[in-house]
């Protein structure tokens, strides 16, 4: 399974308002997470081709407001964070 099969199979959609919900592990600050060795925030993953730095990790908004949402086109990039930081 492919760490996409894995979101894809953890999450659910919600056809009228566009939105995939996500069923899985969150952060303490309720961000959608997953992995095995450690957590890797999902809507992270999602947008690591669009969104890269070197040092920096992307922060997103839910332009939804359903923090649980992991939909990419419903992310608003509010800016960076360091990669000690967890918070989404
Ligand atoms: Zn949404």
């Amino acid at each position: 399974m492919t760490p996409l099969d894995e979101i894809m199979a953890t999450s659910r959609p919600i056809v009228e308002i566009g939105c995939r919900i996500w069923e899985g592990r969150v952060s303490p600050d309720g961000v959608p997470v997953f992995g095995y060795l450690f957590d890797t925030p999902v809507t992270r993953y999602l947008t690591a081709n669009r969104y890269r730095h070197k040092e920096l990790v992307p922060v997103f908004s839910n332009r939804c407001g359903n923090k649980l949402c992991i939909t990419v086109s419903h992310l608003t990039l509010t800016g960076w964070s360091s990669r000690e930081r967890l918070a989404g």
